[in-house]
């Protein structure tokens, strides 16, 4: 991993060695740590992050109960019961849900309790009966068979017992845990406080979507994307507009974002042409440089910085160049200021569906999307794969790990990819 390090003199030329994608994504990590934490009415905690584990305060269900409409019984009591020879029990009219829950009277012999679904059963009761299969002469019920003791019973904490770790610190609360914690009566949730990621888009050609182009310009799209998907995956964006090729300028905005935002992702001008401003930018803001250049395709002009422990991610400004480095390189550090503990990406196989004819000499991240065929994962290439393509970002779910120096890729190869998670998303 070492030789993997950049040099410190290397980092001082315009073309440092680059390093593995791997080693950069692992010098994030080392500053995408949770950004605080602080209490939320439940209403508001879907998509929030756990900031501690959530132990039950109390049974579920709460006390013993009835699975179905019926008779509570004694189960030694209708041991003997037949067809020939029924057991006749009296129905404690006493009984009734409410002392049920308190458990304040008790099931005697040869009597039933009427229950129904979810109602407390009555101490002293160790069955159900379906309400079918009995027959009621007044105020008596006809039992014909046995039953097992505890059958049709739920038992107390059968569910979720008292104590519990039933959700764990650093998960996502989606809408199944949100009903848990209403089920527990836990209505304020401790969650991490949500990352301010500002998005800053570098270049002279780019001009914000509510204005004029003029010749030569084109609008900017990349903070649109990544805001996007900073909003998706749960964190703030702050979307801090576009700044033109002039460092001072680049410089100016980077330090007024670290004053409010968590995390900063810079797109454009981190390559080594002239116009390539943000390097040095940085350097003027006495930033600490992680890593310029990674040993792939599409981004390998990326950069990681860290200013007071803050993360500062620059990425190539062509479209799917950012889209690529977005997902591999900042999702892992927003899921860490997120306070999320599992793997943010998942890394999986897929038979690849079309032939990919091209000898790379570098890593490469091809775009495509998975779907199922005959069981089987596959994974469609995007027709274009250059940097500069946006539509290949299109429902892209999936980002392809063509390994360095890998000879052309047959269809029907399996590859190894790296999903992106598209929910609900179209797929054509
Ligand atoms: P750069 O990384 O600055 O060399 O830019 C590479 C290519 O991406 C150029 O064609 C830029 O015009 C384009 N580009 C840079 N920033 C953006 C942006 N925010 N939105 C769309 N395209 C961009
Ligand atoms: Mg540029």
């Amino acid at each position: 991993m070492n030789s993997f390090v950049p040099q410190e003199a290397a980092l001082k030329t315009n073309s440092p060695q680059p390093v593995h994608l791997e080693t950069a994504v692992e010098m994030i990590l080392q500053y995408a740590q949770p950004v605080g934490t602080g209490k939320i009415g439940i209403r508001s905690a879907l998509g929030r992050v756990l900031s501690e584990d959530i132990h039950a305060p109390v049974n579920l269900p709460p006390f013993n109960r009835s699975p179905l409409d019926g008779y509570a019984v004694r189960s030694e009591d209708i041991a003997g019961a037949t067809t020939d020879s029924p057991v006749l029990l009296e129905i404690n009219k006493e009984i009734t849900t409410e002392s049920n829950g308190n458990g304040k009277v008790e099931l005697g012999k040869n009597q039933a309790a009427i229950v129904m679904t979810g109602t407390p059963l009555p101490p002293g009761a160790d069955v159900v009966i379906k309400l079918e299969d009995v027959r009621k002469i007044e105020q008596k019920i006809e039992v014909v068979s046995p039953l097992p003791a505890y059958s049709n019973y739920c038992f107390a904490g059968e569910d979720i017992r008292q104590g519990e770790r039933v959700l764990s610190k650093g998960t996502v609360i989606d809408p199944s845990s949100v009903g848990i914690l209403a089920a527990l009566g836990i209505s304020v949730v401790p969650v991490y406080r949500r990352p301010k990621v500002a998005i800053i888009s570098n270049g002279d050609e780019l001009v914000e979507i509510d204005k004029q182009l003029k010749p030569g310009q084109i609008f900017d799209s990349n903070s649109y994307t990544i805001a996007s998907y900073v909003r998706q995956v749960g964190a703030r964006p702050i979307m801090a507009g576009t700044v033109g090729d002039n460092t001072e300028l680049i410089a100016r905005r980077i330090s007024e974002m670290l004053k409010s935002a968590d995390m900063i992702i810079t797109t454009g001008g981190v390559s080594v042409g002239d116009f390539d401003l943000v390097r040095n930018a940085l350097l003027s803001q006495g930033v600490k440089i992680l890593f310029h250049r990674i040993a792939m395709r599409p981004g390998t002009p990326a950069l990681g910085a860290v200013k007071n422990g803050k993360l500062i991610i620059c990425l190539s400004g062509n479209q799917a160049a950012a889209f690529a480095t977005f997902h591999l390189l900042a999702i892992p550090a927003i899921a860490g200021l997120m306070g999320i503990t599992r793997p943010p990406l998942t890394i999986t196989t897929a038979v690849l569906h079309d032939n990919y004819l091209k000898t790379s000499t570098q890593r490469n991240f091809l775009r495509g999307r998975t779907f199922f065929d005959e069981g089987v994962l596959k994974v469609k290439l995007a027709e274009k794969q250059n940097p500069g393509i946006i539509r290949s970002t299109l429902y892209c779910d999936a980002l392809i790990d063509v390994p360095a120096d890998s000879a052309p890729l047959q269809a029907g190869t399996r590859v190894k990819i790296v999903l992106i998670p598209s929910p609900w998303l179209q797929q054509n």
